[in-house]
């Protein structure tokens, strides 16, 4: 703590700003300081800030504005937040550890970029679709409308918080909700931001609301609050299960984006000097706490030990330092339950085997006795079957597991209870996307890395989630549909069945 005066920060409930009474500490995971306080929710305040969801719904304020309408305000909030980018990359930085190349790229930057898209959708989404005119057994025709759920709860994870908060919010209000957000307890300074301007720029009030405070208690509360239709949920696969029981009471809607435990596979025919950078970038960018993160390098075993020294002579050059310094590749973790969970895996993957090629430690450095630093850390000697391979450790750990044949290499990457994201890397295009074909992860890059387009789906297979995130369908999980069918016989249709089934109840 520095004793500096800091900022705190309110609730955003109904378009005022509330304070609770308690407060959460915001810590910068680059040095341990206070960066701003920040009022914390519990269940009453989730109630307040749903009853405020749920009257601005039914008020038909945003909800009922024609879709071009909302693309309108939603394309103005994105571009007044664009104009405040320094704002929000200090608030995702300070809070998370993210470098200012990180945040302001990919957390903020994207984030923004994947809104206006959202709103780009509420204008080209089929919101109304007519069948064809059915003449048996009526003669009727069908619409089928796309309606918002109502009140969607979004619950958000401290990695990214803006871009993967956004995910949610972007698609929800672009299809006519209201909204309560949950951000998760180290990181809420940029959404809070970001629902400011939002208002600021048309958002009617209420319609969408920020409530920080701890998961098992606000986080809790919203899962399985009666009047939210649907929750947008990103975090880690267990409280994923969790969210997934409190929704079930009142049979909400789920979207779950969850942890990953990411192969790059590294073919014998793969340009290694390339593919070395792309398992580190894979691995250490964000200090490897991206849930699409690749930890697990797969080698094949005639290429396996140039490719580790290569890989760590290229990890000897990365900048690991000052967040605010446009140099710096690699910050900290994002806390000291982290750090500490980081060089437990590593040393129990030494107990059994494991060898450690580089890190596996903090970084040597004055600078680095405050805050929570793990150095980039190269383990060889690894076997899928350790808890190093099996475990989403979030840290920038790689493992690196030799094999012996494409069959092999595909066998060690399915065996897994995560399924986001893999890579594979090959000067063969043929190959690899035969190989691609039988990954069982919901997102395959060749030749590259956390390569997220908003354009596409995102999403994992097995327990790596739920649904998918971005793309052209992206609102569908956020609206419902009614089928509206309309007989155009004025009364003159045979209707066969009803006097048949009548006479057989007789
Ligand atoms: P977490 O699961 O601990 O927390 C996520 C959110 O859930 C937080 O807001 C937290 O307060 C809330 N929460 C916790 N317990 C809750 C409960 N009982 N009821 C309701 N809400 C509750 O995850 P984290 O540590 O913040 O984030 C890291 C995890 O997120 C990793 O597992 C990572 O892989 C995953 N993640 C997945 C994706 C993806 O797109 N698949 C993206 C980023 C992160």
């Amino acid at each position: 703590m520095t004793g500096i005066a800091v900022n705190h920060h309110m609730m955003r409930i109904g378009g005022k700003e509330v304070d609770s009474g308690q407060r959460m500490s915001i810590i910068d995971p680059s040095n341990g300081s206070l960066v701003a306080t920040v009022s914390q929710g519990d269940a009453t305040h989730i109630d307040a800030a749903v009853a405020a969801a749920k009257a601005t719904f039914e008020s038909g304020v945003w909800s009922q504005l024609a879709p071009r309408q909302r693309a309108s305000i939603m394309r103005a909030i994105a571009a007044a937040a664009a104009d405040a980018t320094a704002e929000l990359v200090d608030a995702e930085m300070s809070a998370n550890g993210a470098t200012i190349r990180q945040a302001t790229g990919f957390h903020v930057g994207w984030a923004l970029e994947h809104f206006a898209y959202f709103a780009d959708l509420a204008d080209s989404y089929v919101w109304q679709q007519a069948s064809p005119v059915n003449s048996f057994p009526a003669l009727s025709q069908s619409v089928v409308h796309r309606e918002p759920i109502g009140v969607v709860g979004a619950i958000a994870p401290w990695n990214c918080p803006l871009l993967l908060t956004l995910w949610k919010v972007g698609p929800a209000l672009a299809a006519g909700n209201s909204v309560v957000v949950k951000p998760d307890e180290h990181t809420p300074l940029s959404m809070l931001a970001f629902a400011r301007i939002a208002e600021e720029n048309g958002l009617p009030p209420g319609v969408l609301n920020v409530v920080p405070g701890e998961g098992k208690t606000a986080g809790a509360r919203l899962a399985s609050h009666p009047d939210v239709g649907k929750i947008g949920f990103t975090g880690s696969t267990q409280v994923g299960r969790e969210i997934m029981r409190l929704a079930s009471d009142t049979v909400k809607q789920v979207t779950l984006e969850l942890g990953g435990k990411g192969p790059s596979i590294v073919l014998d025919d793969a340009d290694l000097d390339m593919a070395a950078d792309g398992v580190l970038y894979g691995c250490f960018v964000y200090s490897g706490q991206i849930c699409v993160s690749g930890t697990r390098a797969l080698v094949h075993a005639s290429q396996h030990d140039k490719f580790v020294e290569r890989l760590v002579a290229r990890a000897k050059t990365i900048v690991v330092g000052d967040i605010r310094d446009w140099d710096t590749d690699m910050g900290p973790v994002i806390d000291a339950r982290q750090k500490h969970q980081c060089l437990k895996y590593v040393r129990e993957a030494q107990s059994g085997g494991a060898i450690v090629e580089y890190g596996g430690c903090v970084p040597a450095g004055q600078q680095f006795e405050q805050g929570f630093w793990v150095a980039p850390t190269i383990l060889s000697g690894v076997t899928n079957d350790m808890p190093i391979a099996r475990d989403e450790v979030f840290g920038p750990v790689l493992a690196v597991i030799p094999y012996n044949d494409d069959d092999e290499a595909v066998a060690i990457a399915n065996d897994s209870d995560y399924g986001l994201a893999a890579s594979i890397w090959s000067t063969d295009n043929a190959r690899a996307l035969q190989m691609a074909a039988r990954i069982q992860c919901g997102n395959v890059w060749i030749n590259d890395a956390h390569q997220i387009n908003c354009r596409v789906p995102f999403g994992g297979y097995k327990q790596s989630g739920l649904g998918r995130e971005l793309g052209p369908n992206a609102l569908d999980y956020y609206t419902q549909t009614k089928t509206v069918q309309v007989d155009l016989s004025a009364g003159h249709s045979a209707k066969p069945y009803g006097p048949v089934l009548l006479s057989h109840a007789e």
